[in-house]
Parts: C-alpha cells; sequence; structure tokens
C-alpha cells in the first residue's frame, strides 16, 4: 500500500522539502510507496525548496526515458536436450502425464489404471490418464482410451449424459470419474481439465505502462501491408493526429510480436512467386529497419513463428545472435512458446500453430474466433497437446508447452484474425497480422484482419484496438 497525501507530505518534510498539495496527489497516482517517494526525493535538484507537480512530471518523464526491464521466466533457448530417440519420446509424456495429473489430483481423488479391476462394486471410480485415442461408436457413443503409467483402459461416454459435451482432444491429460459395469467397461459421468481457478486474478503494474501485442508481419512478402504499418509507426511516434490516439501512444512501454515477423522462404509451394524479397538475412535487415524507427525507450520482445529462420520442431528457440545483430539495444529475442514478466505482469506468448489442432478438435471454435482456442489452451493447461497434428514437437526432457504458471496475458498469432477476451482473470489476445490475404488463404476461403494493434494498458488490464489503413 501507499502512503496517502498527508503521508507524502511528512516524507519530504523528513528530508527537508517542502511539497504542495498537488505534487502530493500527483505521486499517490505512482503507487506512492516508500520506493518511489525515495526516488523522486534523489533525483531532486538540491535548490528545489516547494515541490511541485513539474517537479515530479519532469522525473517521471525521464524514467520513462530509461528502458524498462524486461524479465524472462521460462524459455527453451539453450536448454533444448532433444536429439530424436525414442527414449525421449517416452520421457517427454512421461513428464507431461506427471505434471498435469498432479494438478488433476488437486480437484479428484484418483487411482491407479491398474486397480480398476477390483471397483467393479465401488460407487465412483476416479482416475487420471492420458488420451490415446477418441472414436465415435456406431451408436453415436464417444469411446476414448486412457492410458496412465499403470495400464490403458476404455471409457465410454453416452451420448444421453451431458458429459458427452465434453470436447476431448487427443494426447491430452484428463480425469475422469464415473462407474465400472459388471462387466469391466468404465462408463463416464464428468471429466475433470486441469483448469485455473474461478478465483484467479490478474496481477497489474504499478506505474503507467501499456504494451503492443503484435504479430505475423510477415515482411519480405508482396502481401506485406507497408503503408499501414508505416502509419503504425507513426503512431507510435506520436506523429499522428488526435489527442486521444497520442495519449495511448505516450504510455506504450512494450511491445511484444509473437512470430512471424519475417514472411521467410521456402514455407510453402511456389512462394517465391510472392516475395518482395527473396533473402531471409534481407528480410530480417528489412525488419529491423522498420523496428529501429520505434522509439528506444519502448522495449521490444520478438519470439519466432513457423515462418522464422529457426528450428521449426517446437518449442521453437530464439532467433539467432547473427540476425540479432541487426537489431537496436532495445530488442530482446526469445523462444516459442516463452513466458516473460513486464511491469510485474506475467505474458505468456506462443505464435499458435496448434490453434488449427484446436479448431479441427473442439466443434465451434474456428479461425474467427482464435481466443476462445485460447481459453481451451488454458483450460488444459497445455499450449498444444497433440502429437502429430499440426504441430511437430520436438520431445524434450520437460512438456515446454505446460502451462505451470498462470499468466496474466496469453498472447498468441499465427491464424492472421483478431480475438481478444478474458477467461478467469488471464487476458486473451490473437494480435492478427500485417498480411493481407494471401493466394493459399484464397484458396481456403480466409479472411485475415489486418494491420490491428491490441494495446494492454498494464495497470487496469483494459484492451485498446487501434486501426490502421
Ligand atoms: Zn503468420
Ligand atoms: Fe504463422
Amino acid at each position: 500500500m501507499g502512503f496517502g497525501v498527508s503521508g507524502i507530505v511528512q516524507r519530504f518534510a523528513e528530508h527537508g522539502y517542502q511539497i504542495n498539495p498537488d505534487a502530493a496527489s500527483l505521486i499517490t497516482q505512482y503507487g506512492a510507496t516508500d520506493e518511489v517517494i525515495r526516488g523522486i526525493i534523489e533525483s531532486l535538484d538540491e535548490s528545489v525548496l516547494v515541490v511541485g507537480p513539474d517537479h515530479i512530471n519532469a522525473i517521471k518523464k525521464e524514467e520513462k526515458q530509461k528502458a524498462p526491464d524486461v524479465k524472462i521466466l521460462k524459455d527453451i533457448t539453450n536448454i533444448s536436450t532433444c536429439v530424436g530417440n525414442y527414449e525421449e519420446f517416452v520421457c517427454y509424456f512421461r513428464d507431461r502425464y506427471s505434471r498435469l495429473s498432479e494438478m488433476i489430483r488437486w480437484r479428484i481423488n484418483a487411482g491407479p489404471i491398474e486397480a480398476l479391476g477390483k471397483k467393479r462394486d465401488e460407487k465412483e471410480v476416479n482416475i487420471v490418464g492420458i488420451v490415446s485415442d477418441v472414436s465415435t461408436t456406431s451408436k453415436g457413443n464417444k469411446l476414448l482410451s486412457v492410458e496412465d503409467t499403470t495400464g490403458e483402459c476404455q471409457v465410454l461416454l453416452l451420448k444421453d449424459r451431458d458429459v458427452i459435451d465434453c470436447n476431448i482432444i487427443l494426447d491430452e491429460v484428463i480425469g475422469i470419474s464415473g462407474q465400472l459395469t459388471h462387466d469391466g467397461l468404465f462408463i463416464a459421468n464428468m471429466i475433470t481439465y486441469p483448469d485455473i481457478p474461478y478465483s484467479n486474478k490478474s496481477k497489474t503494474s504499478q506505474l503507467p505502462a501499456s504494451v503492443i501485442l503484435t504479430s505475423d508481419i510477415h515482411i519480405g512478402s508482396k502481401t506485406f501491408l507497408e503503408d499501414s504499418f508505416r502509419q503504425f509507426i507513426k503512431w507510435i511516434n506520436q506523429d499522428l493526429p488526435g489527442e486521444k490516439q497520442r495519449k495511448v501512444a505516450s504510455n506504450v512501454s512494450y511491445m511484444v510480436i509473437a512470430g512471424d515477423i519475417i514472411d521467410g522462404i521456402g514455407i510453402y509451394p511456389n512462394q517465391e512467386k510472392e516475395l518482395d524479397i527473396l533473402d531471409v538475412y534481407e528480410q530480417y535487415e528489412r525488419a529491423a529497419e522498420y523496428l529501429a524507427e520505434i522509439p528506444n525507450h519502448i522495449q521490444i520482445i520478438i519470439s519466432p513463428g513457423n515462418h522464422d529462420v529457426v528450428r521449426q520442431a517446437e518449442p521453437q528457440p530464439a532467433i539467432s545472435e547473427e540476425v540479432g545483430k541487426y537489431f537496436g539495444k532495445n530488442v530482446t529475442f526469445v523462444g516459442n512458446p516463452s513466458l516473460i514478466e513486464l511491469s510485474g505482469v506475467k505474458i505468456l506468448i506462443y505464435h499458435g500453430r496448434s490453434l488449427e489442432d484446436f479448431f479441427t478438435a473442439i466443434p465451434g471454435v474456428s479461425y474467427k474466433k482464435p481466443d476462445m482456442a485460447m481459453a481451451e489452451m488454458i483450460k488444459r493447461r497445455h499450449l498444444s497437446p497433440v502429437y502429430g497434428g499440426h504441430v511437430s514437437i520436438a520431445p524434450e526432457r520437460n512438456d515446454h508447452f505446460i502451462i505451470d504458471t498462470i499468466p496474466d496475458i496469453l498472447h498468441c498469432g499465427h491464424i492472421h484474425t483478431v480475438g481478444i477476451s478474458k477467461y478467469r482473470g488471464v487476458t486473451l489476445v490473437n494480435s492478427g497480422t500485417w498480411q493481407d490475404q494471401t493466394e493459399y488463404q484464397k484458396k481456403l476461403n480466409i479472411q485475415p484482419m489486418p494491420c490491428y494493434a491490441p494495446v494492454v494498458d498494464l495497470q487496469t488490464m483494459g484492451v485498446s484496438v487501434l486501426h490502421f489503413n
């Protein structure tokens, strides 16, 4: 808790300064903690006798010019263990099972699958397993194969019970409650997901700060919307008219790019025909030129996507230092996925290739509402459950897709549409794209939503979406 106006006046008096009440109330807006007050007193010129609002504004403005820090909490870069053998695959799934099943065991009291045979007369039986198969029977019921470290069993979801509406994704870890029939068939009543608590609340920043969330810029492509991106850069430099616009821009301290900063080369057949710059290094150089026009008190965090030049198997390490040297000092490169902290707010960044698996597996969830699929990730505490789907998963010793720390923001891209919502206190943002519809998207009838920039106010967690054209 910060000091009130009278407390602030007293603290300044102890250091031999008088303070005007307007200045004191201005300090309360910055969260008048001991640290903030000490910082202000230390920056005051000795000639000052009465501290006024101008002094406070000058100090705070100067502080803002200094780049705020970026904390990297989790990142695969430089810690990959994967070489690609069978043992690693076993190890990877053991880790996934043990960490997610532990979360589920907080909610249900489950026994091993191996012991199921002894439980035929019990009222309720609980297990936690990884889903190895999902099928629909000729009668319209759902049949699951579920495994844990002790064995495997079949589970039936009857079509006339509510449980049939639970969406089950291959390779995810779930809790199942139900009964065993006399002939040993497991009939499910309820599915438990690892999920996050209803009461989960987001952390916020003590000081004014906002973050621009963006992705899928696709520099190097003919369909990169350069003029709109230039408008965006004008806006961030507070060179566009409109007081309100400028105010939003002036509060920005960070920008996160969730992958596909360039279009790359050889990503899909005949891509060359749609490229403006045919060399990936030149594409990155151009990207660096654009980002150099962003004021350097703004910290830029870049995570890779499937169009970037890093290994395609996920988790992906950060874009290499060789490319990094084109960019300014205010740019930090992290892996995909990664967890960072900005002004006390945790942001989980994931490009979002697995979103396509969620669209396939869950009825009603599509590219038009990418944030709905992102809520499903949080519910499963996992960014990419399906093995052998759209994502080629490198079996690392630890499952880097598990969401064990609850983020305040989950930021994805890849889908090229904008989706923003909240799920149990977590702000979900899919940040769209700066690329117009490609030939490939035309064939699939996918309508992108280019040139939107979601900005999250880290003090309020409110999201404003700006559009540039
Ligand atoms: Zn993209
Ligand atoms: Fe992508």
